[in-house]
């Protein structure tokens, strides 16, 4: 039994590790079609509610729109928490009008932006009409 223990230890110390140091080494690859941030258009949302209805995870709120936008008659749009989001992707399925943008992006792992508000936001076009 110990023997069997420390030959273990020998041949994993002459192994390279199975890990990488992230954040300290960024070679990272996620799998093509990785479920990552994302975030709602609102040239495209018109405030159904729908996606917010659907989270399983709650981790939909319905804000005010600071604009109001011609196809959007309720004036409300999504803004998804990513710190309660599992990236299950049913808003973005359940969307009658595909108004997500989704991407692979993951390194979520700090406060800079922690839900998708401003990147909503800042996909209102100038004239506000889609
Ligand atoms: S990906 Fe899933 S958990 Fe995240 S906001 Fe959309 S429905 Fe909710
Ligand atoms: S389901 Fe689509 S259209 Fe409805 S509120 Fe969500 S993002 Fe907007």
């Amino acid at each position: 039994m110990r023997l069997s223990i420390v030959r273990e230890v020998l041949r994993n110390i002459a192994k390279k590790p199975s890990t990488l140091a992230y954040p300290v080494r960024r070679e990272v690859t996620v799998a093509p079609g990785h479920r990552g941030r994302h975030y709602a258009d609102l040239m495209k949302c018109i405030g159904c509610s729908l996606c917010a209805i659907d989270c399983p995870a709650n981790a939909i709120a319905m804000e005010k729109l600071p604009q109001q936008l011609k196809h959007n008659p309720r004036g409300v749009y999504p803004v998804v928490d990513y710190g309660n989001c599992v990236f299950c992707y049913q808003c973005v399925f359940v969307c009658p009008v595909k108004a997500y943008t989704t991407s692979e992006y993951f390194e979520m792992a700090d406060y800079s932006v922690s839900t998708s508000r401003e990147l909503s936001l800042s996909s209102i076009r100038v004239g506000g009409q889609a």
